[in-house]
């Protein structure tokens, strides 16, 4: 509510054609052959880097059973701690891939939007800028083209380019009326005349379930939906955005928060594993995983984020696959924007993204 006015306050402050950037990418031949994204909204680098963190798994209001979680999570090492809350993370993607923003260690990511809420930061991420008229969650359609629906224009990627989100404004956000994309999000039904009997199981469910919570699916569901279509259809291209880390958060449910945190890295993990058995999929497909916006860094402004709340816009980025490095947790290097995510996919797939001051990718050496 107050944040409307904040935000058009805030954005009255940022020149035009903010851009700390200043080298334009080369286009390359593509490193993979398949890019997908998945994204964890409002998850902390906190978390990342150190797992649980000793106050709030101590902390009753914030985590009622704090027995069983520490039984769970706990250790004094933060890197035994890390691997016990996202062991895909620190067993696979630390050893074959890389990790972006520990900021103990001087590596450094963040959303350059000053909002640092969930529109703008998928914005960001996927047109490479900022947009003034992008300052809330207001569903709105994005005037802006995005990397998914450019490339889904080019003959190669054409109807290989899909969406599958827990959270039902990424129709607004992809601006599904312009782009065409396929955007399966919120309670949408697996559409299509030869459906598996698998995607009309979950239909069935998600039915069942829309009455029981309405706001946004369930990530397990948007998971098991973008599975069975990646089965069916083979996308080339395929966002998968995950929503309940941030529900959990606002929530003030630290709990609910890491065992959501320990259930996407499972579904990371079983997802990286279906493409590396998968004919055309194994070795030639990269897993760009980020989060929209960070949290506030303080004990008590964990729950929130936003323009005035300090952490809001330190976030991580985690890259596994064809074209990535095995340099496993980033020690320094250059700072890194959120924006760099959208030409970085089209650097990937050898391809340049023209859009409007969009960002440059990110440094891959
Ligand atoms: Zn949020």
């Amino acid at each position: 509510m107050k944040s409307t006015l904040v935000s058009a306050f805030i954005f009255a402050l940022i020149p035009f054609n903010f851009h700390p950037f200043t080298k334009p990418v080369p286009v390359t031949k593509p490193l993979t052959g398949n890019v997908f994204i998945i994204t964890i909204d409002g998850f902390r680098w906190q978390e990342i880097f150190s797992g649980a963190d000793s106050i709030l798994i101590n902390m009753e209001s914030a985590t009622p059973d704090t027995s069983t979680l520490k039984a769970m999570y706990w250790d004094d090492s933060p890197e035994e701690r890390r691997k016990k809350l996202m062991p895909f993370f620190w067993n696979v993607i630390s050893r074959k891939g890389c990790i972006y923003g520990n900021r103990k260690f001087d590596s450094r990511v963040d959303v350059m939007n000053p909002f640092q809420k969930s529109y703008p930061g998928y914005h960001e991420m996927f047109t490479g800028n900022i947009d003034r008229a992008i300052h809330s969650n207001d569903p709105i359609p994005d005037p802006d083209e995005n990397i998914l629906e450019f490339l889904n224009k080019q003959k190669s990627f054409e109807g290989k380019v899909a969406a599958f989100t827990s959270w039902d404004v990424f129709p607004y956000i992809l601006n599904e009326k312009r782009s065409s994309l396929v955007i399966n999000s919120g309670y949408d039904n697996q559409q299509g005349d030869k459906l598996s009997s698998e995607q009309k199981m979950i239909n069935r469910v998600q039915d069942e379930i829309v009455r029981e919570k309405k706001s946004t699916r369930y990530d397990e569901l948007t998971f098991l939906s973008a599975k069975e279509y990646i089965v069916a259809s083979q996308p080339k291209v395929l966002l998968l955005g995950l929503g309940e880390t941030d529900e959990f958060a606002h929530e003030g449910r630290y709990d609910l928060y890491l065992q959501q945190a320990n259930s996407v890295d499972q579904m990371i993990a079983a997802l990286w594993h279906m493409v590396q058995t998968m004919p055309g999929y194994k070795d030639n497909t990269t897993f760009i995983i980020t989060t929209d916006h960070g949290r506030g860094s303080r004990t008590g402004k964990w729950d929130s984020h936003g323009e005035w709340i300090r952490g809001s816009s330190n976030t991580w980025m985690a890259l596994i696959g064809p074209g990535i490095k095995a340099r496993g947790e980033i020690h320094g290097g250059e700072q890194m924007y959120q924006a760099q995510v959208a030409q970085t996919i089209a650097m990937l797939l050898g391809n340049y993204f023209p859009g409007e001051d969009a960002a440059p990718a990110i440094s891959l050496r």
